[in-house]
């Protein structure tokens, strides 16, 4: 069958030996795991230009957060292996950084339709200290309703470590195009409640894998809803005026949604199972309501949600250390939580 690569069978101590010689590339800085993002579009232009002009926005976003939380990032555009064109193409890519970055304790990656609209919250790493994958998704869902929509691929987590590796590998194997690709998609519609026919996904292939092989995996893996990894957008970006009037930044949950997904929007392609105005209005809102905690620090924030132009929001002023302490989105949240 297909194979991503060598098998790998020795990482950890091979990982762990190299990190004792590499002393100037720790796993962890500052008590903290170092993660890297990865995120990614197609090598080609959009079929629909004003794609191209969300795909840009949603970069922009997810280098704002990143560069505020002291996380790298990673932004690709190849098909490392042309088997895994598409949806496919972020596993070899996964596992081309776990091997070329040992220092990086986390990949995470996440999609490029997906945003993060709570500029504060930081993932609650600590949590995960016992697991390998992190995941949004309802335990009910997977293992009682076999739903095809249990779990969410837009966003997760892997530890640098020989368990992902072989969770990799053995995911991949639905993913090569066509005849591979198209018979597992028969498979997967057969066995996952409400998954309409067509061919294999990742994430229909990842649930399916965790549903039939769940004591060899399931240990490790961390399902997580007590925040937005993943939050789907229809039910969000609607809410956003409600949630700035309540709450503030820095929840992560329904208050303030963490990350906001644009599940089965294509803006970048020609078909959807949405209108496309109806997507891009949604994530014109979504920019703007994450752009607005950003510009904040400078002074400044979008006149509407879906306005691009912005506005002062206080004066200038000859002390401006003062605002730096009020309002550099890097310090703890005073008040409730
Ligand atoms: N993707 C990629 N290269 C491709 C196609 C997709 O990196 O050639 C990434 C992109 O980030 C996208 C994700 O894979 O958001 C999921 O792909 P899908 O086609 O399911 O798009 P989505 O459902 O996110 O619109
Ligand atoms: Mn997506």
């Amino acid at each position: 069958t297909y194979s991503l690569g060598p098998k790998i069978s020795n990482w950890n101590q091979e990982r762990k030996v190299w990190l004792s010689q590499n002393p100037e590339f720790p796993n962890f800085v500052n008590g903290k795991p170092r993660i890297l993002l990865l995120t990614g579009s197609p090598p080609s232009p959009c079929d629909n230009p004003i794609g191209d002009h969300y795909l840009l926005k949603a970069i922009k976003n997810k280098i704002d957060y990143c560069r505020i939380h002291g996380i790298e990032i990673v932004y690709n555009m190849a098909h490392l292996d042309k088997e895994l064109a598409g949806y496919w193409a972020k596993l070899p890519m996964i596992r081309r950084l776990m091997l070329s970055h040992p220092e990086i304790e986390w990949i995470w990656w996440m999609d490029s339709d997906a945003m993060f609209t709570d500029m504060v919250f930081e993932i609650p790493l600590s949590k995960y200290d016992k697991h390998n994958l992190v995941i949004h998704g309802y335990p009910d869902l997977l293992f009682e309703q076999k739903s095809w929509i249990a779990l969410n691929t837009g966003s997760f987590l892997f530890r640098n470590c020989q368990w992902s590796l072989d969770l990799l590998d053995a995911w991949a194997p639905m993913g090569p195009k066509g005849a591979i690709r198209e018979e597992a998609g028969k498979i997967l519609t057969a066995n996952l409640k409400g998954r309409p026919a067509f061919e294999a996904d990742d994430q229909s292939a990842l649930i399916y894998l965790l549903l039939s092989q769940k004591d060899q995996w399931m240990d490790k893996v961390y399902i997580e809803n007590q925040y937005y990894l993943h939050g789907y957008w229809a039910g969000l970006v609607d809410r956003y005026e409600e949630m700035m009037e309540k709450y503030h930044p820095g929840l992560g949950d329904e208050r303030w949604p963490f990350v906001t997904h644009f599940v089965g929007c294509k803006p970048c392609g020609s078909y959807g199972d949405y209108p496309v105005e109806q997507c891009m209005r949604s994530m014109e809102r979504a920019f703007n309501f994450a752009d607005n905690q950003v510009l904040k620090l400078y002074g400044f924030g979008h006149r509407g949600l879906l306005s691009p132009k912005i506005k002062r929001i206080r004066n200038e002023t000859v002390t401006p250390l003062e605002y730096v302490d009020q309002f550099d989105i890097r310090r703890p949240v005073h008040g409730d939580s």
